[in-house]
């Protein structure tokens, strides 16, 4: 039982990287395997980007946006389709993946009372060890002690395409139009001033492109019995 065990029995593992590249369906199915617990900080940004939009405050909104940090409760819960997120007891799981949070939340994730407060929160959780916490700054920013970080990545193709199979025929979504807006939030992540997308000089970096999501989870799952073993 995972609260008998000690801290040595568990290691963190940091998944980095871009938009679509699959790291939530990885780190969500590496942590099911390992009887570790899955964090998704892309679905904390997420969280406030929909909560700022829904009280109007812009992303440059320095105060509203402090205050508003001052009193949120982002609660992760696992759920049917991986994790269920809550905000102030609100449950906005489908909400946070709208089109509107989607476009505009590496704006609000270029803020540093925004970064500030949710690293110190994603810190916590993974405290005790046992935490698989996938996002843009894990193995450089938040966890830099992470035993094993992975940077996962594929072409921007490849994931506009991996994105596009999971729309509704109807959605008048455009291939296109996907890899564009990939494209741009990638451009949004790497560019910004406080804690940009980058590889941790040690993070491993794992291509996807052309690999199945279960050999991507078997070779991090292998790496991360190969550290926990020297972790001990
Ligand atoms: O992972 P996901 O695509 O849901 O993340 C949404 C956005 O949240 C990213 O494009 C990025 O702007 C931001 N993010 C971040 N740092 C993290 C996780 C996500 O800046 N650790």
């Amino acid at each position: 039982m995972a609260q008998l065990e000690g801290d040595s029995d568990r290691i963190n593992i940091a998944i980095d990287g871009p938009a679509g590249a699959g790291k939530s369906t990885v780190a969500r199915l590496v942590a099911g395997q390992l009887g570790y617990v899955y964090i998704d900080t892309g679905a904390m940004y997420r969280a406030v980007t929909y909560s700022a939009q829904r009280l109007s405050i812009a992303a440059n909104d320095h105060e509203p946006l402090q205050r508003l940090m001052g009193s949120i409760q982002i609660q992760l819960e696992p759920g049917e389709q991986g994790q269920s997120v809550y905000v102030n007891g609100e449950d906005v799981t489908d909400k946070i993946r709208s089109m509107e949070v989607t476009r505009q939340v590496s704006y609000y994730a270029a803020s540093g009372v925004i970064r500030e407060v949710l690293s110190r929160i994603q810190r916590e959780l993974a405290c005790r060890k046992g935490v698989v916490m996938d996002g843009r700054d894990i193995g450089t920013h938040v966890l830099p002690d992470a035993e094993l970080k992975i940077f996962l990545t594929a072409s921007v193709r490849e994931r506009a395409l991996r994105r596009f199979k999971e729309l509704r025929d109807d959605s008048g979504v455009t291939l296109e139009g996907l890899e564009r807006e990939i494209a741009e939030r990638d451009r949004l992540d790497a560019s910004r001033e406080i804690s940009p997308l980058i590889r941790a000089s040690d993070a491993l970096e794992l291509d996807s492109s052309g690999l199945t999501i279960e050999e991507v989870v078997a070779s991090i799952v292998h790496l991360s019995r190969t550290k926990l073993a020297e972790a001990k």
